[in-house]
């Protein structure tokens, strides 16, 4: 149990004092009751105390020295003041200094009791809310330096990343660059067996830069050190051309694509080989994702002042619960899809990183074995580029 409340009463009337610390003290309070203000001065300096009854008017010393005196040493001690009729101004002044109440004599002895039990009431709930807010702003310093340390840290993993992934990239394209030229035939003519071997090489090494590269854009993306080139840029074009690079994939796969673009697109005002780089993502996702023989579709449409892109495959779906985290680093759909596939689930986190360079949105729609929509967002250009647009359309 909590020590009982220790409650000063100054009041030079014997009964009036007597009946204030009697009923105080039934109620369960410790009370100190004083005749003089000298005393109560003396005692508020020495002792601890939770709330203060004083009258206003006293032979010594006046009542809102006490006040003064009881708030200085104790900024959250209650304290009460009595007063007779003549002196209300003063008492409502106290009031104003940070007194708790006053009460015009005679006072009743039980309003008096619930007023103090309100007032440490009241105190209590204030010195609770004081605790929290300290301990609130504690456990923020400490988030705040841990939040710097983890900042510093992933910072440091994002240049190791980028270093180590720019060293790798040197001894790869060695790798790459010479089985290449070995099976052009340039050094020597191969047999068959050696071909075989020479495409294993070609293809792991192709694909060790592919991953190698995805680390190396999501540590520049991290580290702040991607710059977008922005220009104006049709993206009919862009579409077309990955069309043609697609189209052996897609041919072998026998698989559709079918391209819906609006008339007189407006020119987008985006950093052209970053925007391929997340259509060709989507693109080969689809494609990996949709059986053979499957239908894929890009459309592209004016929304407001932005384009709204999607990537469309009739394939395997997503499962609703996996459409946040697939855009998270490293992140896969755990199926035998994509273990069969392989890749490195870094592929969506660019994407949505460089989407969201050029302050748009990137996110998908799915059903679970109803095939995917991939939707994004990129900035139009400027309106007077339209235009140009409109005439260079107009000139073809
Ligand atoms: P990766 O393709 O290298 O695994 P991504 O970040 O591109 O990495 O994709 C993450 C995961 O999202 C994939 O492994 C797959 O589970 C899921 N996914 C992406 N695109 C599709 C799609 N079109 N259809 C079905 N699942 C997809």
């Amino acid at each position: 149990m909590s020590a009982p409340a220790i409650i000063v009463i100054v009041e030079a009337e014997a009964s009036t004092r007597a009946t204030l610390c009697g009923i105080l003290e039934d109620t369960g309070y410790r009370v100190i009751g004083l005749k003089k203000g000298a005393d109560a001065l003396k005692t508020i300096r020495g002792s601890s105390f939770d709330a203060v009854i004083t009258d206003i008017i006293l032979p010594d010393v006046g009542g809102i020295e006490i006040l003064e005196l009881a708030k200085e040493i104790n900024p959250d001690a209650a304290v009460i003041i009595m007063t007779d009729c003549a002196s209300v101004e003063t008492a409502l002044d106290a009031v104003k200094h940070g007194a708790y109440a006053y009460f015009v004599k005679p006072v009743d002895p039980d309003e008096m009791k619930t007023a103090i039990t309100n007032a440490l009431k009241q105190q209590r709930l204030s010195l609770e809310n004081k605790r929290l807010v300290e301990s609130l702003q504690r456990s923020n310093r400490l988030l705040f330096e841990a939040n710097k340390e983890l900042k510093k840290a992933n910072r440091l993993k994002s240049e190791f990343m980028a270093a180590m992934s720019h060293e790798l990239r040197t001894p790869l394209n060695v790798i790459i660059g010479f089985s290449q030229l070995m099976l052009d035939g340039v050094p020597r003519e191969i047999n068959e067996e050696q071909r075989q071997c020479l495409e294993d090489i070609l293809s792991s090494g192709e694909h060790l830069l592919n991953m190698v590269n995805d680390i190396l854009d999501l540590s520049k993306v991290e580290s702040g050190k991607m710059e977008l080139r922005l220009r104006n840029v049709a993206l009919t074009d862009v579409i077309e051309s990955l069309r043609r690079t697609m189209m052996p994939l897609l041919t072998q796969r026998k698989q559709s694509l079918n391209v819906k673009l609006e008339k007189r697109l407006p020119l987008i005002h985006v950093d052209e080989a970053r925007v391929r780089q997340v259509l060709l993502n989507l693109l080969s996702n689809a494609s990996k994702f949709t059986p053979d023989g499957g239908k894929l579709e890009v459309r592209a449409a004016r929304e407001g002042d932005q384009c709204q892109v999607s990537v469309i495959d009739n394939g395997i779906g997503i499962e609703k619960g996996d459409h946040e985290r697939i855009f998270a680093a490293f992140d896969q759909v755990d199926n035998s899809v994509k273990r069969e596939k392989g890749g490195t689930g870094l592929g969506l986190t660019i994407a949505k990183q460089i989407v969201e360079m050029h302050r748009g949105r990137i996110w998908v729609e799915s059903e679970y074995g109803n095939g995917s929509s991939f939707m994004f967002t990129l900035p139009l250009a400027p309106k007077a580029s339209h235009a140009q647009e409109k005439e260079r359309v107009g000139s073809k």
